[in-house]
């Protein structure tokens, strides 16, 4: 005779789906059922152990974006960036936000002079090219 052990071994549900598939039950379900049963005898007015807590639930996008502000907000060491900034675009992005107009705005900005800089590094630059990129 074989048997199949399952999640629910040890339990009453457990001894159950043996009985249900015509298995023996395997040794878990045998000492789990005996030790109710032995329980039920000695404890008549026993109040029954506290339920499995329902399995966890994947949180929404937005309630995610809520925890993770309220996480930055909690280790946040430097001032916050206000809207208009590098660092506040990024923010938005994070919190899975369309960026406000000022920060679009900034984002830009920031950008011209990030590739300005990589320009000039690219190519150190004669004085009169200097003065034309300038
Ligand atoms: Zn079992
Ligand atoms: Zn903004």
């Amino acid at each position: 005779m074989i048997t199949t052990y399952r999640d629910e071994c040890g339990t009453h549900e457990g001894l159950r789906l043996h009985q249900d598939h015509n298995e023996r039950p395997c040794g878990r379900c045998v000492e789990g059922e005996s030790q109710r049963l032995l329980m039920a005898k000695l404890f008549p007015e026993m109040v029954p152990a506290r339920p499995a807590p329902a399995p966890l639930v994947p949180i929404t996008p937005e309630q995610a974006a809520e925890n993770l502000r309220a996480l930055n907000d909690a280790m946040r060491t430097t001032p916050l960036q206000e809207c208009g900034s590098h660092a506040a675009f990024m923010r938005h992005y994070e919190y899975g936000e369309k960026p406000c107009p000022e920060c679009a705005t900034a984002e830009r900005e920031y950008r011209r002079n990030l590739r300005i800089a990589h320009i000039k590094l690219a190519n150190p630059a004669s004085p009169s090219r200097r003065n034309a990129a300038a």
